[in-house]
C-alpha cells in the first residue's frame, strides 16, 4: 500500500495540474467552467478557484475525504445549535436548514464511501451532486 501523500500525488498527476487543498475538501479545478465559486462571482475568465467563496458541497470540482469528516461534523453540529435557538429568525432558519442538509449529506457520503472502500484507500470518496 502506498502512503497517503504518494496516493494524492498520483491522483493529482492524473486529475489536475494543481490540487487546491481546503479544510473541508480537495478542489481539483479541472474544469473552471464548472467551478461554483467562479460562477457565483461571475469570474468566468479566472484561472484559479476563489477559495474564499468555496461551497464544496454543491461544486462538481470538489471531493470530500475521510480527513474532512471532522470539519463537516463540526459544521453540522454548529448549524444544529443555531437551528435550536429561538432567537434565530425563521427565514435564517430555513437557510440554515438547507446548509445542515448539505453537511449531513456530505457526512453520509463520506461514511458510506469509507465503509465500502476500507480504512486505507485514499481514492476520492465523494463528489457533490
Ligand atoms: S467552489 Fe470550492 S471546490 Fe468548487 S472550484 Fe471553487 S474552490 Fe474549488
Amino acid at each position: 500500500m502506498l502512503p497517503t501523500g504518494r496516493r494524492l500525488e498520483n491522483l493529482l498527476r492524473q486529475q489536475a495540474d494543481v490540487l487546491h487543498v481546503g479544510a473541508a475538501n480537495f478542489c481539483w479545478f479541472t474544469d473552471p467552467s464548472k467551478a461554483l465559486c467562479l460562477r457565483l462571482a461571475a469570474a468566468t475568465t479566472a484561472t484559479r478557484p476563489l477559495i474564499g467563496m468555496c461551497d464544496s458541497a454543491r461544486c462538481p470540482q470538489a471531493t470530500h475525504h475521510r480527513e474532512h469528516r471532522p470539519v463537516w461534523a463540526d459544521t453540522a453540529d454548529t448549524i444544529s445549535q443555531f437551528l435550536g435557538n429561538p432567537r434565530v429568525p425563521p427565514a435564517e432558519k430555513r437557510r440554515l436548514h438547507h446548509e445542515h442538509e448539505r453537511a449531513a449529506r456530505v457526512l453520509d457520503e463520506i461514511d458510506a464511501a469509507t465503509a465500502s472502500r476500507g480504512a486505507h484507500d485514499d481514492e476520492p470518496e465523494t463528489h457533490p451532486r
